[in-house]
């Protein structure tokens, strides 16, 4: 009898890899000079992108800036967040709201200008989420917070399931 290498657990269907391109294409919350010129990661090829639901990332000549981008019924879709300032530093233990972690001082306040007319009247959409974006790699188990979190019986698959979901209202609600 002959047993596979390895066993794979049934996982969602994560993000596609991305090129440059496509991440400048794909957001709905900035202009297109804006898109151009905003940073994009230099590693997008070493990314663990099986792993991932979503690619999220920071600026390092921008601290409070933040670029998350994923796709949703085959769509890419890229947000600009920026972290509310007045959220940061808090060491008071928070849940983000796409991956329910809950952090002490690891999750911040961010807010997304909403898409077209309504961002450019000032309108957007604030919601807490993991300051270093990776929550893909926390509801895998591949990252750690040093928190002591809520007991949760939900599978991998489960929990990752349940943060597409979560991004993707987040995401309709940004284009909305
Ligand atoms: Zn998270």
């Amino acid at each position: 009898m002959i047993l596979p290498n390895s066993f794979r657990q049934p996982t969602v269907v994560p993000v596609r890899p991305l090129t440059e391109p496509q991440i400048r294409a794909s957001f709905v919350n900035c202009t297109k000079g804006e898109a151009k010129r905003l940073h994009v990661p230099r590693d997008l090829a070493d990314r663990p992108w099986e792993d991932l639901d979503y690619l999220g990332w920071s600026d390092p000549q921008a601290p409070t800036r933040r670029y998350l981008v994923t796709e949703v019924d085959g769509a890419t879709y890229g947000v600009v967040l920026r972290i509310n300032e007045a959220s940061v530093g808090a060491a008071r233990r928070s849940m983000c709201s796409l991956c329910i972690t809950v952090q002490s001082g690891g999750v911040s306040l961010m807010v997304a200008p909403r898409a077209g007319k309504a961002g450019q009247q000032g309108n957007s959409v604030g919601t807490y989420i993991c300051s270093d974006l990776a929550c893909s790699l926390y509801v895998r188990g591949k990252l750690r917070t040093g928190t002591p979190g809520m007991h949760e019986t939900l599978t991998v698959e489960q929990r990752a399931t349940r943060l597409v979901a979560n991004l993707e209202s987040f995401v309709a609600r940004v284009r909305a």
